[in-house]
């Protein structure tokens, strides 16, 4: 028997308490993205299984990762490329943010306490209870910014009226 890890016995439980059947592709799928700390699209979860010379096809793993998100698992993202992107949620930093370039779409991750106090005064002034959120910043990446890279501004050229 190969030893598994943690969230993956998890998976294995959620599955048994949803009464679905632990199959092999799921396992499969579920350990993808478990193995790894990138920010995942589907070609690339898609890609890494047939290299496992795992054929699964994208219906399944669409599905599959429904589930690994339901299960709070594996975080869903959407970045703005016109694909979700998925991480797995209990890795050492549960809580951090994103960079995302525009250009290259590399993704870094970076953890802030500044942030965690902002969200603390924030929620007390208006009394909420907060469970979750998101930090995204878009822009150019360094080595982007360093080719020369130039993002257009889609605003206004300027905001007074002329005519
Ligand atoms: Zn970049
Ligand atoms: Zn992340």
């Amino acid at each position: 028997m190969v030893e598994v890890s943690p969230s993956h016995r998890l998976f294995r439980r959620y599955l048994k308490e949803q009464r679905l059947p632990v199959t092999h592709q799921r396992e499969a799928i579920a350990e993808v993205v478990f193995s790894s700390a990138e920010h995942l699209s589907v070609e690339e979860i898609e890609r890494r299984l047939r290299s496992g010379r795992n054929r699964i096809g994208k219906a399944t793993i669409y599905r599959t990762l429904d589930l690994l998100v339901r299960s709070r698992l594996v975080v869903e993202h959407d970045f703005g490329e016109g694909f979700k992107r998925y991480e797995h949620g209990l890795t050492q930093e549960p809580v951090h943010g994103h960079l995302i370039c525009l250009e290259c779409g590399r993704v870094i991750e970076f953890q802030s306490w500044e942030v965690q106090e902002v969200k603390a005064r924030i929620t007390q002034k208006h009394g909420f209870r907060p469970t979750r959120h998101k930090l995204e910043i878009y822009g150019l990446c360094q080595p982007c910014q360093e080719a020369g890279v130039e993002l257009p501004d889609d605003g206004l050229s300027c905001p007074i009226e002329t005519v």
